[in-house]
This record gives structure tokens, C-alpha cells and sequence, in this order.
């Protein structure tokens, strides 16, 4: 099967991450988090870098830092975002990640609405602002960064403002897209639904 293309996209610690990659792992899709590029040029950007080069100078290795998930890159991430220029250069890695034989699940912000609008399979995974933000404390807490309930909670904020509000690829569900509110579910509930509906699409598209 040929270009069998699963887009989730939702906003910061909706739980889009965890279900992506459980979906890759149960069809052998590969997997894009496409947050990263958008790091990898925030964290070029905060080196001194114009937004505009550090996108059209991307490479895959540059995904591959751990120093990609801290909260200071996550708010240099979603200003790069918003520059038409550095989305512009962005699109066509996406497009050919997408587009691999053997299927492939991208996670973001537009997958479903600019990247792949033909994709087979859109999710929207939401949760609620607090819940988000209490997912994410723990995560960056667990991971050793020194944060507070009240600054992951104002990052969020800040950046849900800034990827809904922006003007190009503003954040928002595809009109095909089937939303998973995962504010009072369990991961392992919300990653069953979408396999589900993820088998039920693939019988038709075979
Ligand atoms: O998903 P993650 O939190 O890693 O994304 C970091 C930032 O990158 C987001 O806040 C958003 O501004 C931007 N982003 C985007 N489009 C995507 C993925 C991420 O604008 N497809």
C-alpha cells in the first residue's frame, strides 16, 4: 500500500505525541513529529541564526538533539513559526515524509489543513489548558528541568495564543478531521481509538 498517510494535529501536551507514536508502532508507519523542524530552527534562531536560514538550512540530524525539548526552544519554536518564510521552507520535507511507501503518521500543528489535506486518517486530539499543562510539568519535571506548574501553565498559553492566532497555518481542526478529547481519558483509551479508526480507514483504502 502506497502512501497511507495518518495527520494528528492538536496543540502543546494534548497527548498528539503519545498517540502518533503508538500508531507508527502498531502499523509500522514511520513518524514525524514535526514540532521538532520548528524547534530546530527556534534553537538555531536563539544561536544568533535569522529564522529564514536556520529554516532553509535544516537537516534530519538536526532533529535528533535533546536540548530541542526545553521550554525556552518550545517559545522560540512557536515565534518561528509564525514567519511565513521558515512554514514555506518546511513544506516540501513534510510533503515527502508523508508521501513513503509503507505509510507514515506526522504530528503538528497543520498536517491535516496545509501539509497532507489528501491524508487518509485526521485526528485532532485536545485537552484542556490546565490538564495540558499539568501533563507537561511532570514530563519536564521527570526529565529534571526546574519548572512550575504556574510557568509550564503561562508557556502554554502564550503558545496556544501563538499557533491559533498566527495569520499562515493558523492552529484549528481540519473540517474532515475526527477530534479525541483526551482531558478525562486514559492514553491507552485514546490510542485504541485511533488504531480503530485508523483499521477501519485502511480497509477501505486497500
Ligand atoms: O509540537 P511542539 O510543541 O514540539 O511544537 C513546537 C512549536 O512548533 C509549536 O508551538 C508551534 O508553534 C510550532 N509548530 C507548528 N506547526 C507544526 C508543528 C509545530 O507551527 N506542524
Amino acid at each position: 500500500m502506497n502512501g497511507f498517510t495518518v495527520a494528528i494535529d492538536g496543540p502543546a501536551a494534548s497527548g498528539k505525541g503519545t498517540i502518533s507514536r503508538a500508531v507508527a508502532e502498531a502499523f509500522g508507519f514511520a513518524h514525524l513529529d514535526t514540532g521538532l523542524l520548528y524547534r530546530a530552527v527556534g534553537a538555531r534562531v536563539l544561536e544568533g541564526v535569522t529564522p529564514e536560514d536556520a529554516a532553509r538550512a535544516l537537516v534530519p540530524e538536526d532533529l535528533e538533539s535533546d536540548a530541542l525539548r526545553t521550554p525556552e526552544v518550545a517559545q522560540a519554536a512557536s515565534r518561528v513559526a509564525a514567519v511565513p518564510e521558515v512554514r514555506a521552507a518546511l513544506v516540501d520535507f513534510q510533503r515527502t515524509f508523508a508521501a513513503r511507501a509503507g505509510g507514515a503518521v506526522l504530528d503538528g500543528r497543520d498536517i491535516g489543513t496545509v501539509i497532507c489535506p489528501g491524508a487518509q486518517v485526521k485526528l485532532f486530539v485536545t485537552a484542556s489548558r490546565e490538564v495540558r499543562a499539568r501533563r507537561r510539568c511532570a514530563e519536564l519535571q521527570g526529565k529534571g528541568h526546574d519548572v512550575t506548574l504556574e510557568e509550564v501553565l503561562a508557556d502554554v498559553t502564550a503558545r496556544d495564543a501563538r499557533d491559533m492566532g498566527r495569520a499562515d497555518a493558523p492552529l484549528r481542526a481540519a473540517a474532515d478531521a475526527v477530534e479525541i478529547d483526551t482531558t478525562d481519558m486514559k492514553i491507552a483509551d485514546a490510542v485504541a481509538a485511533a488504531v480503530a479508526l485508523i483499521k477501519a480507514k485502511r480497509v477501505d483504502h486497500s
